[in-house]
């Protein structure tokens, strides 16, 4: 059975100390909450404290994106063993602010998702049509092809720590969500890549998230589909009640 995970994505906001204070609030909430694995992925600067106040909860840790170099002239920029050495666990790829605002291609995300994986990172690899490919009916095609160009030369046993979220586009940040329909459908056509990759087991077994204005009011019924496995959430990650009732949608 492939794992439940609902993972927030904090974006730019939150400073350390509203990081250890939305972590203390939210531990209690969620304890015991283990049918699905809770993630927050939040800002380089949050990441220690944030380690340090989820330390013995059942809360872990991610980034937000990673460099694909181990090092060197890149100015500005994060490496995976410094991820590492502070105590991430996991890391966002390939968002679609990271591809709309700072130039990400799909290139880039497979050098980043390699780069995460060798050094022992778990993946949220991002993917997800925009308003226009919806529209001109070539959904299917679009997170099929980025489905493929993302994963190129990651092997089985790699793809064992990725998690891939289906983000349409247009419904990230929008309040426009896809229905349980849409995002079941998109969500199969993307396992139906990963068995064209590497098997039917490994398709079964992968965990394939969707994102885009999931909330408290429509988690369930986007997570009873049987092809989503859990949420990758953007601002009702930011609300210690919110994030609650989702992860609590995702226990039910
Ligand atoms: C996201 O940031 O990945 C996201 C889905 O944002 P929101 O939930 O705010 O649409």
């Amino acid at each position: 059975m492939r794992r439940t995970v609902i993972a927030g994505n904090w974006k730019m906001n939150m400073t350390p100390s509203a990081t250890k204070a939305f972590i203390e609030e939210l531990a209690p909430m969620v304890k015991g909450m283990d049918k699905c694995d809770i993630v927050l992925c939040v800002p380089f600067v949050d990441i220690a404290t944030a380690v340090e106040a989820a330390k013995g909860t059942n809360i872990r840790i991610g980034a937000e994106n990673v460099h694909f170099a181990k090092s060197g002239a890149y100015t500005g920029e994060i490496s995976a063993e410094m991820l590492c050495e502070i105590g991430t666990e996991y890391v966002v790829i390939g968002h679609s602010e990271r591809r709309q605002y700072f130039g990400e291609t799909d290139e880039t995300v497979n050098l980043r998702t390699k780069a995460a994986l060798e050094a022992g990172l778990k993946v949220i690899l991002c993917l997800g049509e925009v308003k226009e490919e919806r529209l001109a009916g070539i959904t299917d095609e679009v997170v099929t092809m980025q489905t493929k160009l993302d994963l190129a030369g990651i092997s089985a046993e790699q793809l064992k720590n990725v998690i891939i979220a289906y983000e349409p586009v247009w419904a990230i940040g929008t309040g426009l969500t896809a229905t349980p329909e849409q995002a079941d459908e998109t969500c199969g056509v993307i396992r139906a890549a990963i068995a064209g990759l590497y098997g039917e087991a490994a398709a079964e077994a992968i965990t394939i998230q969707y994102g885009g204005s999931m909330n408290d009011g429509n988690a369930a019924e986007l997570l009873a589909k049987v092809n989503v496995d859990g949420g990758l959430i953007g601002g009702a990650s930011l609300k210690t009640d919110k994030f609650t009732a989702i992860v609590k949608a995702a226990n039910a």
